[in-house]
């Protein structure tokens, strides 16, 4: 990372795929891997989401020695949001302590229960109880803020998604970060407890799976639009957004296009891209979100 020590503030995309990873030469430029984003706050780690992404960060934090907490917030337990759990290396070190938060769900008594009905028979070999870290289970009560020490407060959301979902703001150090995935909005109805949640943040990722134009196509299944990101920013006075939980069959093309758009009239907002990392402890609003290679060392 460019900033060290306890001022390192710094969010980085190890997926940004919703529903369905997408490999294949359209959609490498953004990548396939599903959601998981990586937020250092100095040597504390919170990892938003447990898609196919989160492998690659297993490796990385295996690697770094002065992480050894990490703080793993769902935002739900839908498929592309918990595949990558059983392959997330800390979970078989046990050197690591890792605090799993969950909010309330449809059929899930509690955060344990989520995770080991993912992990059971006949769907998967072995259950959690092969872990080798110190897990703990949270749960998140609906609108919960909570402090995870060293200077760390988090908020949290409701949001709209069948069988639940929980949006999260972490502000470190007098900057602040959101992940809201996945969620509905209701044409011409600002979601008043996401506008809460982003009121004045400085970034915010945020569900962009579909455009207004397919909305109408898409009701009922939970996902927003990047429109709405841009309405929401504004009506929050946000510094900017970057979409995520791009659909399995939106092209490199096509994201370019929308980036583009979203570009005109919000920037420096855009299109999260596998292995973009945005340093927000000197993020500038009028300054483009920087993306490199996650981990390229610089
Ligand atoms: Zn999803
Ligand atoms: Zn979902």
């Amino acid at each position: 990372m460019k900033t060290k020590g306890q001022d390192a503030f710094a969010v980085t995309f190890w997926g940004v795929r919703g529903t369905l990873a997408s490999p294949g030469c359209e959609f490498q430029r953004v990548g396939g891997n599903t959601i998981c984003a990586e937020l250092r706050c100095g040597d504390r780690v919170i990892v938003f989401d447990a898609g196919t992404g989160i492998r690659g960060l297993g490796s990385r934090l295996i690697e770094q020695e002065r992480v050894r907490r990490i703080d793993l917030m769902l935002t739900h337990v839908h498929y592309d949001h918990v595949e990558g759990i059983p392959f997330f290396a800390p979970f078989f070190a046990p050197d690591f302590t890792i605090d799993v938060w969950l909010g309330r769900l449809d059929g899930a008594a509690s955060t344990e229960d989520a995770v080991k009905g993912l992990m059971r028979r006949p769907y998967f070999p072995v259950g959690p109880d092969v872990f080798r870290a110190d897990v703990t289970y949270r749960q998140v009560a609906p609108g919960q803020s909570f402090d995870l020490g060293d200077g760390i407060s988090v908020k949290t959301a409701p949001l709209n998604h069948p069988g639940g979902a929980t949006g999260y703001r972490v502000d470190y150090r007098g900057r602040s970060f959101a992940f809201v995935t996945d969620t509905e909005h209701v044409p011409g109805q600002p979601d008043q407890s996401v506008l809460e949640l982003i009121e004045g943040v400085d970034l915010f990722a945020y569900d962009a799976s579909l455009t207004d134009a397919e909305l109408p196509e898409f009701t009922g299944y939970g996902h927003s639009t990047w429109e709405e990101g841009a309405r929401l920013r504004e009506a929050a006075r946000a510094g900017a957004f970057l979409t995520i939980h791009h659909m399995p069959f939106r092209t490199d093309d096509e994201l370019d296009e929308i980036e583009a758009a979203i570009r005109k009239l919000h920037a420096p907002s855009g299109v999260a891209r596998e292995g973009m990392c945005v340093e927000l402890a000197t993020f500038a609003d009028s300054a483009p979100p920087r993306a490199r290679a996650a981990g390229s060392g610089s």
